[in-house]
């Protein structure tokens, strides 16, 4: 018998910008009683979801059940800048490259992920607004950071991809600011709202008989033949589960000094006035990635409200995975810096929602897919890309725990765990050197 005490639940700091923007959900459903179901999924994240949605084409007639600690959307999954990249993004290199072979079937994979969400836009009937395949650009406001952008170019021919440079003016006619000097732009990546696309998944996965309990989270875990999941007002009991908790894979007790957890920030202006608009000029939708990882991620966005544009910047390393309203406030101040850099013109115009949210990545930049337990499956660690890693997990895991072999499940369990990392204390004072070093060489780039 196994029992898992959960030690710690999601604490998500700020409002969910995204998700506030859309119009009210259905009131949550929580687990009321106690229930069984052929599966458990606990998460309903992008590995979440995703781990639903397959289970439900691998096994059609089972019952499928999904344990969201929060609402849908509330979490990190809605709370990003919302790029689902094909191509590598290694936060900890210079230009997110790493070693040719490894990057070219990484990028195979994550094109697997891409078009799974692509389907499943598509069967649920998501439009535009929520995923949209517009590829990317990685932006560059320095000479450093445009050498980036050449050596990542470099790598991308290496490995055979497609991508086109974009000169200062092409990138102020689309932006509206000459604060940049060259972009990279390639085509693979899709861009959504994260909360409308992730509350659409999950709608469509409930019309697809799958339950989705929110406010539900599990803190035990049990195994007495088959798994028991207690929430506050009940329990699941099913055979099989998947951990679909990204770094919360610890708070179950998996992992332990192997995954190290990071906050990264995001402000979203108010909504801009006509006049705001036309004086800022350029394209009405856009979205940049940094050239330098350590930048800052800017979108223009078109809502129902109207324009507003969204700086996202700092990473901070937080090993509770917890952080308070003073660093959201900190944080803060350097998106103010970085939209004052960049949007001169819309002097006055305020931001209106400030977040953080969690990040997990481990040292070699793996995730966890595996059994970590009889009967019990993780699909973890995203990396910082989880929109497209986590949904990657979430498929490789329904795969790995209903013996459906393929390429990409060898490739996942072929794969190194995460390294072990330095005693905590070290690795607390080693990752902040590390990140205030990088961020302070990332110089007009954040
Ligand atoms: C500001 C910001 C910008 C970002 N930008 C990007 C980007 O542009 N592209 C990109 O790819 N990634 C981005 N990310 C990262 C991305 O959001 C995450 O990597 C991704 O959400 C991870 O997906 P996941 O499904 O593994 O985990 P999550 O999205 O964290 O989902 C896990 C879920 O598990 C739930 N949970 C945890 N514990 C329990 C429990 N005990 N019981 C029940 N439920 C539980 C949580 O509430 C959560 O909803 C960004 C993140 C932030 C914060």
């Amino acid at each position: 018998m196994s029992r898992i005490n959960v030690s710690r639940l999601p604490i998500d700091p700020g409002p969910a910008a995204w998700n506030a923007l859309l119009p009210d959900a259905a009131p949550a459903q929580s687990v009321d009683g106690n229930e069984t179901a052929d599966w458990i999924i606990i998460g309903a994240g992008f590995a979440g979801l995703a781990a639903a949605r397959r289970l439900s084409q691998l096994c059609p007639t089972d019952r499928i059940v999904v344990l969201e600690a929060k609402r849908v959307a509330e979490g990190p999954a809605g709370r990003n800048s919302g790029f689902m990249i094909d191509l590598p993004h290694d936060l900890s290199s210079a230009d997110y490259g790493g070693a040719l072979d490894h990057d070219i079937s990484l990028t195979a994979d994550n094109r697997h992920a891409i078009d799974f969400a692509s389907e499943m836009a598509r069967d649920f009937g998501l439009g535009p607004d929520a995923f949209v395949r517009s590829g990317k650009i990685n932006a560059a406001a320095t000479e450093k950071g445009c050498r980036h952008n050449r050596e990542y170019a470099g790598h991308l021919s290496a490995m055979g991809e497609a991508h086109e440079m974009l000169d200062a003016d092409a990138m102020a006619d689309m932006t509206g600011t000459r604060y940049y000097q060259s972009g990279l732009y390639t085509a693979g990546t899709a861009i959504i709202q994260p909360a409308a696309f992730v509350r659409g998944v999950a709608r469509g996965l409930v019309s697809n008989r799958v339950q989705i309990f929110e406010n539900s989270p599990v803190t035990t875990l049990e195994r007495n033949g088959n798994w028991t999941a207690t929430t506050p007002s009940g329990s699941v009991t099913a055979p099989k589960v998947i951990l679909a908790v990204n770094g919360h894979l610890n708070s179950f007790g998996f992992m332990e000094n192997q995954l190290m957890h990071v906050f990264t920030y995001a402000s979203m202006t108010r909504v801009l006035t006509a006049q705001e608009a036309a004086t800022l000029g350029g394209h009405a939708i856009w979205g940049v990635t940094p050239a330098d990882p350590m930048g800052s991620t800017v979108r223009r966005i078109q809502t129902a409200q109207g324009p507003r544009i969204v700086v996202r910047n700092r990473f901070t390393y937080d090993p509770t995975m917890e952080v308070g309203e003073q660093r959201i406030r900190s944080v803060g101040r350097d998106h103010d810096a970085a939209f004052k850099a960049r949007f001169g013109m819309l002097d006055g115009v305020e931001m209106e929602y400030r977040w953080g949210g969690r990040l997990c990545l481990s040292r070699n930049n793996v995730s966890v897919v595996r059994e970590v337990d009889t009967g019990l499956y993780a699909a973890c660690c995203q990396n910082g890309l989880g929109t497209t890693r986590g949904t990657l997990s979430g498929i490789l895991a329904a795969e790995l725990a209903t013996n459906t072999p393929s390429d990409r499940l060898s490739r996942a369990l072929d794969a190194d765990p995460p390294s072990v990392l330095p005693p905590p204390f070290l690795t607390k004072i080693g990752a902040k050197a590390v990140l205030k070093w990088q961020e302070r060489k990332a110089g007009l780039e954040l």
